[in-house]
């Protein structure tokens, strides 16, 4: 049985055995992808900071 993955990039489902590209399908798909790493598209997954969110009790100082 050939393994199967899906390229990250385009979710084309490609093969691991004979790729010198995996995960990716195709080199332009692994460029793209390395380049959003450089050009910060991928967000660190996390909870999302809120700002409104806050409860004042928890800043005495904001309130004086
Ligand atoms: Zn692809």
């Amino acid at each position: 049985m050939v393994k199967q993955l899906k390229c990250p990039t385009c979710k084309k489902v490609t093969t691991w055995e004979n790729n010198p590209f995996r995960p990716f399908c195709c080199e332009r798909c692994k460029l793209i992808d390395l380049g959003k790493w450089a050009d910060g598209s991928y967000q660190v997954p996390g909870e999302p900071v809120s700002t409104h969110d806050l409860n004042p009790e928890d800043f005495p100082e904001l309130l004086n």
